[in-house]
Order: structure tokens, then C-alpha cells, then sequence
């Protein structure tokens, strides 16, 4: 019979850390991978068949759950037409026009074949379109592996940042500055000594790799009016929220319009897309209309464009208010559970995605808040969930989603397995 731990001790011979991205390594909750053999609605199955319930979903993509018939259907059918032909098809098009009929902030559109990309891009194209070079992000906020992104706050948040990783050069980030989120008073106090330097704010419009945290205070609204002033851009990375919770994105929901926007994760159905797109009169300067270049061999790619659309096409007919009450019905529960276990929680959670922070905190707000979890805690619940049949992710600082293949009877597991645990 194959064992995870066992392709896992082969894998990290060959792969580093065994992994091909680091938190699927499991080490920071002191524990393992599993290896993946299949995925059907709301299950995962292991390579030693052993079935769970799966919050993770692929970190937020497959808001369908795995294996979508209208999915398979679609991707089988543009596999067998050619993978990848490096010239234009008709699923660019069409995945284009989906989304910026979905998002009117989005006039035009790039795709890209990840999330990475697209804010990479976005945030060169900010930079040739202003002219300028720095650039502000948000403490907690992550926007995929961009060098000048992996920074960290230096001496003070809302100075200058140093690198976040080796490999990446002082000289990189050192036009990065770094806020808190939520700290519109540090945004300001940037924006009066730096407004005229600054070339964007990258923000998640609400963050996911804190762990769930929302905006606060018209924290968004002051964003989009002081780049206004500046003129700066408005990037919004919504490459969580974009089709997470309604048909388009969050920003139309907070009834903010950003200058440019991310997309990854469900926009490609499981498949590795991202796109970034924005205002006309920006987009237009990238190459070949406009000098900013910008490229990609597999951008656009056939199969993973008629994933995308299958996803969308499907997620049109969906109920996001009915995932929304599931989602709040298992927190609540949750919530309750926990409070007769007298163990503190504080629960985040935004329609379809929530965190579990083991915290006596009333509010987590912002990075600093989300860092009082007890992490020793959250690694036996780990654990724990995952033994009894709960997927859940692999560090305190992430998300647990639902999807609509989530039922009743997925819950009331998932809850009755909650309640067997203790510390
Ligand atoms: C996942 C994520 C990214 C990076 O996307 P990849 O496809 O992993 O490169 C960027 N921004 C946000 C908000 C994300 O959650």
C-alpha cells in the first residue's frame, strides 16, 4: 500500500523540502504532507485512501469543489483540440469578456498563469504608467513571491523595508514601504513625507493570508481617495476575493473602484491562471500597444482558459448568499463549541471563508493581532481535525474556505469532529 510518509521521505531527496511550494510541507504545525490521489465535491482522498472533508480547496480555487463535472467536461474537450498554441484562441476572449463584464473596474484584462504575475505585472505597469518607483504594501498582505513584496518592516512600519528572504536585494525593497493594514494613519503620514514618489498601493481588499482580516473603518474608502490625490494608482489583489463571495469582486461590493486589479485562484478553475487588469487608458500602455512589457508563453493557454470559463460559467447559477449562511452556521457552531471547551477563539469570517484565531483578543485587525494566536494550540487542532477527517491548512495564518459541494452532512462531521477536540 502506498504511504504518505514514505513518498515524502523519496520526494525530499529530489524535490527541496519535498515540496514544491513551502506550506504544503505541514512543518510549521510540526507535522507531514499527505499525498493527494484524488478529489470529488467536498472530499480529498489519500494516496493510502483515506477520505476528508477539505476546507483547504486547493488554497481557494475550487470554490465548486474538485472534480466539477462542467470542469472535467470542458478541459477534456480543449485537450483534445491542442494544449497550447502561443497564438490567439477564442477562450481568451471569451474568459476576458466574462470577467470584465463581472467587474467593470476591469476594462481590459491580461491573463497570466498565476497569481504571482499578475501582481508582478500590475505593478511594473503601475510604475512605467506614473513614472514613479515606490511602491506601498501592507503589513500581513501577501501577493505571491514578488521579489520587491517579500519585504519586511525595517526599524518602525511605515519606514522603509528590508528583505523578507535571502535572494532578495536591500536595492529591491527598499522602495517598498510597508504599513499596517487598517493604519490609516500611517497611510497618511506616508502619503504627506512620500505622495509624490509613490507609484501604487497594492491592498487586499480584505486580507487572506493573515488569516482572515477585514477592512475597517472606511480603511478602503481613504485608500482610493489619498492615491486619488496623489495620482497614484489603486491596485486591488484580489486574487482571494475575486469570485469568493458574489459573481465579480469584492471591490464592487465595497463600492470602490481601484485603478488596476488582481485575479488568480478561482478564475482558472484549478488550473494556473491569473490575469491583472484595470482602466482603459492604463492597460493600454502595456506592450504591444503601449512600451511597459510585459510576456508569457503559456499565458492565455487553451485548456486552462476553458477551465476558467466552465468555473464561471457555473458559479453564474450559483447561490453565494446560501454558501454564505452554511459558512456562518459552521462558524457560529464552531464558536460555540469552543466557548463550552473554554477555550478563546475569535472567529473572522467573511461569507464563504473564515480563521480560527486562538486568541483572548476581541478584534483581529491586522497582523499584530493575528500574531497573538497560540500557534502551539492551533497545530494540535490541526492535527487533530486532520486525523479524524478535516482538511484543514497547515498554518494559523490562512483561510479555511467552504464550496458549494459542501453539505449538511459535511458540517455536522466537521462540527462533531471540532467537539472531540481537547488540549
Ligand atoms: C495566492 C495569492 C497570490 C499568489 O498567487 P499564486 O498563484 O500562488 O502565485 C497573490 N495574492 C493573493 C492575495 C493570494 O492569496
Amino acid at each position: 500500500m502506498k504511504d504518505s510518509k514514505v513518498l515524502y521521505e523519496r520526494a525530499k531527496r529530489i524535490i527541496p523540502g519535498g515540496v514544491n511550494s513551502p506550506v504544503r510541507a505541514c512543518g510549521s504545525v510540526g507535522s507531514t504532507p499527505l499525498f493527494i490521489k484524488k478529489g470529488k465535491g467536498s472530499k480529498i482522498y489519500t494516496v493510502e485512501g483515506y477520505e476528508l472533508i477539505d476546507l483547504v480547496l486547493s488554497w481557494g480555487p475550487l470554490i465548486l469543489g474538485h472534480a466539477h463535472p462542467s470542469i472535467v467536461d470542458a478541459v477534456k474537450n480543449a485537450v483534445e483540440q491542442g494544449s497550447s498554441f502561443g497564438a490567439p484562441c477564442e477562450g481568451e476572449l471569451q474568459l476576458a469578456q466574462m470577467i470584465t463584464q463581472a467587474i467593470p473596474g476591469i476594462e481590459m484584462v491580461r491573463m497570466v498563469n498565476s497569481g504571482t504575475e499578475a501582481t508582478m505585472s500590475a505593478i511594473r505597469l503601475a510604475r512605467g504608467y506614473t513614472k514613479r518607483n515606490k511602491i506601498v504594501k501592507f503589513v500581513g498582505c501577501y501577493h505571491g513571491h514578488v521579489d520587491h513584496l517579500l519585504a519586511q518592516a525595517g526599524s518602525g512600519v511605515a519606514t522603509f523595508s528590508i528583505p523578507g528572504t535571502p535572494g532578495v536585494p536591500e536595492d529591491i525593497v527598499k522602495n517598498t514601504i510597508l504599513i499596517n493594514y487598517n493604519d490609516t494613519d500611517g497611510v497618511k503620514d506616508t502619503f504627506k513625507k512620500y505622495g509624490d514618489e509613490i507609484a501604487c498601493v497594492i491592498v487586499e481588499p480584505i486580507a487572506g493570508n493573515m488569516g482572515l482580516v477585514m477592512p475597517e473603518n472606511d480603511f478602503l474608502k481613504i485608500l482610493r481617495e489619498i492615491t486619488e490625490e496623489n495620482q497614484c494608482l489603486l491596485i486591488f489583489d484580489e486574487v482571494i476575493t475575486g469570485f469568493r463571495f458574489h459573481y465579480g469582486g469584492i471591490q464592487d461590493l465595497f463600492d470602490i473602484r481601484p485603478d488596476l486589479t488582481c485575479l488568480g485562484k478561482i478564475i482558472g478553475g484549478g488550473f494556473p491562471v491569473g490575469a491583472f487588469g484595470g482602466k482603459k487608458k492604463i492597460m493600454k500602455h502595456l506592450a504591444p500597444e503601449g512600451d511597459v512589457y510585459q510576456a508569457g508563453t503559456l499565458s492565455g493557454n487553451p485548456v486552462a482558459m476553458a477551465a476558467g470559463v466552465a468555473q464561471l460559467n457555473t458559479l453564474k447559477e450559483m447561490n453565494y448568499n446560501a454558501l454564505s449562511e452554511y459558512t456562518k452556521h459552521l462558524v457560529q457552531e464552531i464558536k460555540k463549541i469552543f466557548q463550552k471547551k473554554h477555550i478563546p477563539v475569535k472567529i473572522n469570517q467573511f461569507g464563504s471563508a473564515f480563521t480560527i484565531f486562538f486568541t483572548d483578543k476581541q478584534n483581529v485587525a491586522n497582523f499584530n493581532d493575528a500574531k497573538t494566536t497560540n500557534t502551539d494550540i492551533f497545530s494540535k487542532f490541526y492535527i487533530h481535525m486532520r486525523k479524524l477527517g478535516v482538511n484543514i491548512p497547515p498554518s494559523n495564518f490562512e483561510c479555511l474556505f467552504t464550496s458549494f459541494a459542501h453539505d449538511f452532512k459535511d458540517l455536522e462531521k466537521t462540527l462533531e469532529v471540532v467537539q472531540k477536540f481537547s488540549i
